[in-house]
């Protein structure tokens, strides 16, 4: 087959294992940056420029299209679906992931377990958006936030109201979440890949930290999924419907809790804990799927 890799960084851990794992599965593997695509969307026969030339067919595409370029990069991958190539996360579902409301909402109404959570821009009564979640703790997201950074614990009420008023003052979207105190500063990566979860990890938040992303110093290792955590993390693909994603879960005392669902998975945390070959089995499923033109959207959405 031929695969394009859609990646701002040829260099990224996760590019070359896909790189490597594709070539060594006998596919022809290019890393094509998204932000340098090019595309005359007028034309009868859509296609994708690059460098001064047409890109030519690829059979399928994987989209890595990180947080700040998700506009412009669900287009190209649009602009791929248009041209009838397979891509492993289809345009649509990448765009409704990044949303964060739009998927709490959504997976809310598919009965999906999630931390109790308030959403506002700019609300009257600060009061009642806390009590509606159970009040302090709290914790407090800046919706464009990654990586841990905008997300905000906050012990008492008076603090998380201080917060509030902040973030209202820099007219950002806030979420406001029961704080899951239980879940002990870890939380749970779940892979999803075709429907099945094929790696999972346990991620440990530094000593006095809450957030246990690996970039704010937290440490991964393997764990042992309970059947109900697999099934949520699987039924969250689903509702988002990607092919590919990390799932993140808290362990709370009422159950597993979903906190996010990324759409660009990161592969060197979850490879170095599982010792797994997480990228081959991603280029595994690609080969099973690319052909059976399942790609629902085709650009559509
Ligand atoms: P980001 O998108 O920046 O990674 P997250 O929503 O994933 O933001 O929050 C970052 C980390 O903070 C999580 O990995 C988790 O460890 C911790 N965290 C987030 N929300 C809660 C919560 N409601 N209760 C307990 N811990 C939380
Ligand atoms: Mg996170």
């Amino acid at each position: 087959m031929k695969i394009a890799i859609l990646s701002r960084n040829p260099r990224l851990y996760s590019t070359r294992r896909l790189v490597e794992a594709g070539e060594q599965l006998g596919h022809e593997v290019d890393v094509i940056d998204t932000m340098h695509c090019y595309m005359d969307i007028t034309s009868s026969n859509p296609s994708v420029r690059y460098n001064g030339q047409p890109l030519p067919k690829y059979d399928a595409v994987i989209p890595r299209i990180g947080a700040s370029v998700t506009f412009y990069g669900t287009a190209v991958v649009r602009q791929f679906e248009m041209m009838g190539t397979y891509s492993i996360n289809e345009s649509v579902a990448i765009s409704r992931s990044r949303d964060k409301l739009r998927s709490l909402q959504l997976m809310s109404r598919k009965g999906l377990g999630l931390p109790k959570t308030g959403f506002a821009h700019h609300p009257d009564k600060i009061g009642d958006l806390l009590k509606n979640v159970g009040g302090a703790p709290v914790v407090i997201k800046l919706l464009e936030g990654t990586q841990g950074i905008g997300v905000v614990l906050a012990e008492s009420n008076k603090t998380a109201e201080s917060i509030i008023e902040a973030f209202m003052g820099l007219k950002a979207n806030i979420l406001v979440q029961e704080y899951i105190k239980e879940a002990g500063g870890a939380d749970i990566r779940c892979l999803v890949v075709g429907g099945k979860v094929i790696a999972a990890m346990k991620r440990q938040g530094a000593e006095g930290e809450f957030r246990s992303n690996l970039h704010r110093g937290g440490t991964a290792s393997l764990i042992r999924l309970s059947p109900e955590e697999r099934r949520t993390a699987v039924e969250a693909a689903k509702v988002m419907g990607l092919n590919m994603c990390g799932v993140d879960i808290l362990r709370s005392n009422h159950g597993p809790l979903i906190m996010e669902v990324n759409s660009s998975p990161g592969l060197e945390g979850i490879e170095a804990a599982t010792g797994k070959d997480v990228a081959s089995m991603i280029i595994q499923h690609i080969e099973k799927t690319a052909f059976l033109s399942n790609t629902k959207t085709k650009g559509k959405g």
